[in-house]
């Protein structure tokens, strides 16, 4: 058995970024930048209304109550044609440009309307009342992302107010999923004897997913050698890694460990963890001469789960440019139930579910049972608690739990 950090210095080291590419910017969110990018232009373009109200002189204001002439309306999009002159106001709208003349906005709730020509302002307004100028949220020339910035959705929207169409970007990776095993059933079909549901497709697809991978769903394929290679070698040429889930184990049939060990360079590995011990890692060369990373997953669904997020999941973030928080972020947190456990050499995994106490601090108890094919509990669980070996932890200890959502 090997330590979880080895197996996961071995992963990471095994997969490269992949090459940037010029991305529209509507495809951004959740990606991660591969240039600086300077603003060409003033983000507001020009000085503008931040309320609905009346473009005013602010000496007219000084003293109020005061009676403006209203010479024109002006509404976000307009051109203003029209000045602001001594005793005048121009009715305006949020996001209108300022008129010549006017230096303050009074907002309409401090005005009324005194017949068709007039406006009555009841409150006095200082020069620069209600405007935000041109360049108050980004300024011409100024850099307002650098390289390796993820984006988030915020983040797209800045790229379009500066009109950053096209950038450079890490590409999602296209991650080819499949599942083997003989004994699976994934379509609704009545159960055989020696049958069992196949589970992890869906879950695995959508944990790829919210990596910010998309996924080839390639559904079970059978525990047959030809067929298996067949795929393999057909799905390299389209994908940039590759999911297995089963048949990685120690099995007689455990076909996937038979076919990757002739046509990839792989690495079986027994790490010091449970659930989760079997993890294979390696790499297939596409027939273009790309290296196509291969995470090797077991079948059993909880171990299935827990070496993805392990392992894969941050190997995945590599590829697509991330550089921080490969892994869940952890944070210690303190047990409300006692775990028990024995001593076996490894970190026991346990699914917990945590909630924020009045004292500030993350609050876990387990939620369940812990067997590799025991998904249910797994499902009530929003992280994983890091268990050391040893004969387990009392009530009111501390643990580094990973938060999964
Ligand atoms: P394996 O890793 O192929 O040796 O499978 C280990 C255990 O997980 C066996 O009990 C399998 O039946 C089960 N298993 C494998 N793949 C799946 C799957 N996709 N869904 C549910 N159970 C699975
Ligand atoms: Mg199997």
């Amino acid at each position: 058995m090997i330590p979880l950090f080895e197996a996961q210095d071995a992963v990471l080291s095994g997969c490269k970024p992949l090459a940037p590419e010029l991305s529209d910017f509507a495809t951004l969110a959740g990606r991660v930048l591969a240039q600086d990018v300077v603003a060409t232009e003033d983000v507001p373009p020009f000085h503008n209304t931040a309320v609905d109200g009346y473009a005013v002189r602010s000496i007219d204001t000084a003293t109020v109550p005061v009676e403006l002439r209203v010479v024109d309306t002006l509404a976000a999009g307009a051109a203003p044609t029209v000045a602001v002159g001594e005793g005048e106001a121009i009715r305006i709208m949020t996001g209108a440009p300022m008129p010549e003349g006017a230096d303050a906005v009074v907002m309409v709730e401090d005005t009324q309307r005194v017949g068709d020509t007039h406006v009555r302002i009841s409150r006095a307004a200082n020069a620069h009342d209600g405007v935000r100028d041109a360049g108050s949220d980004v300024h011409a020339g100024e850099t307002v992302f650098v390289s390796g910035t993820v984006l988030n959705a915020a983040g797209v929207g800045v790229l379009a107010s500066v009109n950053a169409r096209k950038v450079m970007a890490f590409p999602r990776a296209r991650v080819a999923l499949l599942s083997t095993g003989d004994e699976l059933v994934v379509d609704g079909s009545p159960l055989r004897i020696g049958q069992i549901r196949e589970s992890n497709l869906t879950m695995l697809h959508e944990m790829i997913a919210a990596t910010g991978c998309e996924v080839i769903n390639l559904g079970v394929v059978r525990d047959d050698e030809a067929e298996l290679e067949r795929v393999f070698r057909e799905v390299s040429t389209r994908c940039d890694a590759i999911v297995t889930s089963g048949g990685v184990s120690m099995g007689d049939f455990d076909v996937v460990k038979a076919v990757l060990s002739k046509i990839a360079t792989m690495q079986w590995m027994q790490m010091a963890i449970k659930p989760a011990k079997p993890f294979a890692f390696g790499q297939l060369q596409a027939e273009d001469g790309r290296v196509i990373p291969i995470f090797g997953l077991p079948g059993n669904p909880v171990s299935s789960l827990i070496s993805y997020e392990l392992l894969a999941r941050p190997a995945l973030r590599k590829m697509m440019g991330h550089t921080n928080n490969l892994l869940r972020p952890a944070i210690t947190a303190v047990l409300d139930a006692p775990v028990k456990r024995k001593q076996d050499g490894k970190i026991h995994f346990v699914r917990v579910f945590g909630e924020f106490g009045s004292d500030g601090r993350l609050h876990v108890r387990d939620t369940g049972p812990q067997g590799s094919h025991q998904l249910a509990s797994t499902a009530m669980a929003n992280g994983l608690a890091q268990v050391p070996d040893g004969n387990g932890l009392q009530a009111g200890e501390e643990v580094p739990v990973y938060l999964l959502g």
